[in-house]
């Protein structure tokens, strides 16, 4: 067996440790003679599960009892519809538009009612966060959305906008769980797992109570409403049992690495070799401005397209792979999500050093 360094943006790297924890539980489920993917929802074995998975995560956020933790089936796209089915009362939602996500979560918006895009950073390929500060807020929108981290263009916001007391929704996909968040300066925080946390196929949102309620938008399915799911505790339908069970054991992961304000010291020191080598380089370039720069997603060009394949084509050779940027951006995106380990940050810079004397 012989392990890579991957850095794809998602589904991306998990720890090395659950994945064999998993391998060695595979067939026996901790005594139960069957595995995890055999088992029912409603046997005792799940129920421990999801129920220790759920107390880990709220004490890793330390998550109120203000909030429901639910898990949900799908995706993170999922949300971009059930976020406004579900809290589009007055039909109005403001959108700070930073990349593709969130242009895409506006679209969808725009079929349940009239989204406004209140900021944007596109006019410069956004490469940078915009000043949220003083926005032209609308007095009767439900909630104003942002996309925390953009894992295209490897921008974060560093400062939550002033939404002048309107509700915060945040899709925190590519961002979750890599540092410490205030949950309670949110409406709603949801997030595709496979990139932070676990295999695709499920999103995790984190909803405060109070907006949990029966009043949603005419014609909303019963699967799509938030209460459904809080109600039966996140077993409406049968779960994604496997990822809830994976994502469990990387919440015991974080716990054991020390939480989050530990892998927050963790994710900076690794970004910052990357990032450090890449302002010294005189081929090498990240593409973003130096204060909105993302932690866990790295852009980054030569500009000079036949040279950036073929580092694409020999990092993959010297087993660093999954480089190649987004079909939208171009160049190289290195992710170094939680479970890449800071060797691998260090293999790929001296990867660079090397391509970069060699092709100077
Ligand atoms: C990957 C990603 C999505 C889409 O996730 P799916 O689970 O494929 O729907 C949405 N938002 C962000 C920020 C992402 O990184």
């Amino acid at each position: 067996m012989s392990r890579v360094y991957n850095f794809s943006a998602g589904p991306a790297v998990l720890p090395e440790e659950v994945l064999k924890e998993a391998q060695a539980e595979l067939l026996d489920y901790n005594g139960t003679g069957m595995s995890v993917m055999e088992m029912s929802h409603r046997s005792k074995a799940f129920d421990e599960i999801i129920q220790s998975a759920e107390a880990d995560l709220r004490e890793l956020l330390n998550i109120s009892d203000d909030y429901e933790v639910l898990f949900l089936s799908g995706s993170a796209t999922h949300q971009f519809a059930q976020v406004p089915m579900n809290l589009m009362k007055n039909r109005v939602a403001d959108y700070i538009i930073t990349g593709q996500w969130s242009k895409k979560a506006y679209q969808e918006a725009l079929i349940y009612g009239k989204a406004n895009k209140i900021a944007s950073s596109e006019d410069k390929t956004f490469s940078y966060i915009p000043d949220c500060s003083d926005l032209p807020v609308s007095p009767d929108a439900d909630y104003v959305y942002i996309c925390e981290n953009n894992t295209i263009y490897g921008t974060k916001f560093k400062k939550l906008p002033n939404t002048k007391g309107k509700i915060l929704v945040a899709d925190v996909s590519s961002c979750f769980l890599s540092e410490p968040m205030d949950v309670e300066k949110y409406g709603v925080i949801f997030g595709g797992v496979q990139k932070n946390v676990g295999p695709a196929g499920m999103s995790i949102a984190i909803v405060r109570k109070d907006l949990i309620t029966d009043d949603v938008l005419e014609g909303t399915p019963t699967i799509m409403k938030y209460k459904t799911q809080a109600d039966a505790k996140s077993l409406y339908n049968t779960p994604n049992c496997w990822d809830i069970y994976i994502c469990g054991k990387v919440f015991k992961w974080l716990k054991k690495m020390g939480g989050l304000e530990v892998m927050k010291k963790h994710n900076e020191d690794k970004a910052k070799i990357l990032y450090d080598y890449l302002d010294s380089s005189k081929m090498f370039k990240g593409t973003v401005v130096k204060e909105d720069r993302s932690l866990m997603n790295v852009p980054f060009v030569i500009g000079d397209k036949d040279l950036e394949a073929k580092f694409i084509k020999e990092a993959e050779s010297n087993g660093l792979k999954s480089l190649k940027g987004h079909r939208t951006v171009g160049g190289m995106r290195a992710s170094i999500y939680n479970a890449m380990p800071v060797e691998g940050v260090k293999a790929l810079v001296e990867f660079m050093k090397k391509f970069e004397e060699e092709n100077a």
